[in-house]
């Protein structure tokens, strides 16, 4: 599925199947989540991706020796800059991203660096792995700004929150879920994830949270979430794309309370959350689109109608 200009629908197109070249696996894609960043791509609201443009970026699929592998949203570093040389390769000055600025998983096969896909957690079904791919490792990465928070505010309860929920839970901490006003499904959804408490996004909690972690692209939630941090409480910003942030009153940051964005992810990040999906079993509820549906798939996200995550099924697992 073929993004030829942004702000268009992807079209179903033959192209030739990719070279692995030195490094590189080549992978039959079995399937492939749909991630709110690839909405951005496609909506032309990230600058520069690559054109044409295969998107997708979390990725299951074997290797030409059988081999099942995950390919998430960073794809290639330098190793060389100074980033990179200090364990955050996440901000690499000329990284490459799955699905942006290298060719994604919305096909039946891609090639892609081999140091940087993920062996998966057994007992997953490809289904099951693929939203943990960006979902769960850029989410992840997250939710472990936060410290050790005991009770965290999610702001958009979609893919990442219903994943990282379980997590929480595991760690013996509380999650305080916050949806658009009046989303009532969204909001009984995150009650049977285990969310303690579900409201609007200008809702109240019952207790003051010791972290937040905004998901929704809306710059406005900053402000909602700093109402609602203690003193030294910290807001994470965990998309790659928000809308401005509007101006705020000072008192609202004072207390040493912190903002802060979240960029990508380090192959560190995933190593940390396969190793606790070995041992946490993350249940995601999931809607299930054929390839050539992927056009449809990006709508319902975009209107908010999917609960859970979206993912595309493409090979012959099923
Ligand atoms: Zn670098
Ligand atoms: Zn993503």
């Amino acid at each position: 599925m073929l993004l030829r200009a942004t702000k268009r629908p992807l079209e179903l197109t033959e192209v030739p199947a990719p070279a692995a070249k030195d490094g590189q696996l080549r992978i039959r894609v079995e399937c492939c989540a749909v991630c709110r960043t690839d909405l951005h791509v496609v909506d032309g609201e990230l600058p520069d991706p690559k054109m044409p443009l295969i998107p997708g970026h979390q990725i299951v699929g074997t290797t030409e020796n059988g081999d099942r592998v995950g390919v998430p949203w960073l794809g290639w570093t330098d190793s060389t800059c100074v980033y990179c040389r200090s364990g955050q390769e996440n901000l690499c000055d000329r990284a490459l991203f799955t699905g942006y600025t290298l060719d994604g998983g919305y096909a039946e096969s891609v090639v892609a660096d081999e140091r940087f896909c993920f062996p998966l957690p057994a007992g997953y079904t490809p289904e099951e792995a693929s939203p943990l791919l960006c979902a769960g490792l850029i989410g992840y990465r997250a939710y472990a700004m936060a410290g050790d928070a005991r009770r965290i505010g999610f702001y958009g309860f979609g893919s990442s929150a219903q994943i990282l929920v379980q997590i929480a839970r595991a760690e013996g901490r509380e999650v305080f879920a916050f949806t658009r006003a009046g989303d009532e499904a969204a909001q009984q959804f995150a009650r049977e994830m285990g969310a303690a408490w579900a409201g609007g996004s200008s809702q109240a909690p019952p207790v003051e949270l010791d972290a937040a972690i905004i998901f929704a692209p809306a710059g406005a939630l900053v402000v909602e979430a700093l109402r609602r941090v203690r003193k030294a409480g910290v807001v994470i910003c965990a998309g790659i794309h928000m809308s401005d942030i509007p101006s705020f009153p000072y008192e609202l940051l004072w207390g040493e309370r912190v903002i802060r964005s979240v960029a990508n992810l380090t192959r560190q990040d995933g190593v940390k959350l396969f190793e606790i999906a070995k041992t946490t079993r993350i249940q995601t509820k999931r809607t299930l689109y054929s390839l050539e549906r992927a056009n449809e798939a990006l709508a319902a996200l975009r209107d908010g109608r999917i609960t859970g995550t979206a993912v595309l099924q493409i090979g012959a697992s099923h």
